[in-house]
């Protein structure tokens, strides 16, 4: 299955002939490429080439790779020169699919997928192209469902202060609590929420819902993760202004914790929405720092108020010198910058004493408590 590329701009820029002729020239390096296919149309600029007698998938991808490369040779169309592209997927009967129909779906699938790459390449289906896929769209749609019927929970891991007794924050980290499945880590469906608004509507249900919570808590603020993807909607400061004025939160009493795989460069949309959310008075804590790459470069031009030390700098302390000098290293920086300094994933005393002598500002994980529900915390309180 062959889908060409440019053919949209090719119509916008030089009316239907252009478009008609790049499709009458596509055809034609079809015919001379494989005499022997048979050819098709599937609609607008999709086409359908059924070749008999090849079963190796490599040189399928190959043959398709040079028929991209005859069409990408420039041709005059209206006496301007044109290259075209094109993208091909691959399905073989009968080990993909023994129906056409199938068949076509499947060198759909393949095509789809080198469309979304942004590569104009020939991509050959694979069966576990199917499985993602599947799965892709079952979690997809049970997520927005989740969403709707109150599936999803919030789970709070308390963050405490270097003495590892006085709790000063929490982190809420989302659960989803699947009917059928059980409950799902969020690993398991951030990601795919990333790919389409439902990272939006997650976001907006997080921040409701700790907000709705901050007071049970009992913390005078509380911590929620924010993907950068939702940094770059544009009206992703707006709408977080509106929560909080809903819920009768000052910005204050919020953090967010990003990711330091955020783009640094100035009048950016992450920038600009991080900034305003600092006029209100939200702090922003780097998570997973040291996780990435460019750490330090990364603190020159980030506005942030906490570091949230990458747990798998803790987990080798106190034995490796190297993470204990990085450790050491992140904490004195932050001291020197007045920012705090959070240890993620302690979980053995000795990690703790470490850290404590490393100078960091605050402490989390399992040694000290484990993300719970609200209403356990409440029930292990009565
Ligand atoms: P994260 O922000 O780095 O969260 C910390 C993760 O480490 C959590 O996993 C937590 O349960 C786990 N953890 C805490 N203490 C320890 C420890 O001592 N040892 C070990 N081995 N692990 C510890 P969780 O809850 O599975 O979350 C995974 C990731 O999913 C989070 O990493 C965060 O990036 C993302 N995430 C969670 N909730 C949200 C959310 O509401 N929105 C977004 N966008 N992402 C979220
Ligand atoms: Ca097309
Ligand atoms: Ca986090
Ligand atoms: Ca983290």
């Amino acid at each position: 299955q062959i889908d060409m590329d440019k053919l949209k701009v090719l119509n916008d820029s030089h009316g239907h002939s252009a478009g008609d002729a790049a499709l009458v020239h596509l055809v034609k390096t079809l015919k001379t490429l494989l005499p022997e296919a048979l050819i098709g149309r599937l609609g607008g600029d999709e086409f359908g080439i059924a070749l008999i007698g090849q079963d190796s998938r490599p040189a399928l991808v190959r043959l398709g790779d040079q028929i991209l490369a005859t069409l990408g040779q420039p041709i005059s169309i209206d006496g301007r020169p044109i290259r075209l592209s094109a993208t091909i997927g691959v399905a073989l009967w009968p080990q993909d699919a023994a129906e056409a129909d199938e068949l076509i779906t499947k060198a759909d699938l393949a095509l789809y997928k080198g469309k979304k790459e942004g590569r104009a390449a020939t991509v050959a289906f694979e069966s576990e192209l199917m499985a993602d896929e599947r799965h892709k769209r079952f979690v997809e749609r049970d997520l927005r469902a989740a969403i709707l019927l109150n599936e999803l929970e919030l789970h709070y891991q308390p963050i405490f202060a270097v003495d590892g007794t006085t709790l000063i924050s929490h982190e809420a980290l989302v659960r989803w609590q699947h009917p059928v499945r059980g409950q799902v880590p969020p690993g398991d469906f951030i990601g795919i929420a990333e790919q389409s608004d439902l990272i939006d509507k997650l976001g907006d249900w997080v921040l409701r819902r700790a907000c709705a919570d901050l007071a049970a808590l009992g913390t005078p603020h509380v911590g929620i993760n924010v993907s950068v993807v939702q940094l770059r909607r544009g009206d992703f400061a707006e709408r977080f202004a509106d929560i909080l004025l809903e819920a009768g939160i000052s910005g204050s009493q919020i953090v967010i914790e990003i990711t330091e795989s955020l783009p640094l460069k100035s009048g950016t949309v992450e920038l600009s929405n991080i900034e305003a959310l600092r006029a209100l008075g939200v702090r922003v804590a780097i998570d997973d720092f040291g996780s990435g790459f460019a750490s330090l470069e990364y603190l020159r031009g980030f506005p942030f108020d906490i570091i949230k030390i990458d747990r798998s700098y803790v987990a080798n302390l106190p034995d490796s010198l190297i993470d204990g000098l990085i450790v050491s290293s992140i904490a004195k920086i932050a001291q020197s910058l007045e920012v705090e300094v959070i240890a993620e994933g302690v979980e053995t005393a000795e990690q703790l004493e470490f850290l404590r002598h490393a100078g960091v500002t605050a402490l989390q994980g399992y040694l000290l408590a484990r993300p719970e529900p609200l209403r356990s915390r409440f029930a292990s309180a009565a």
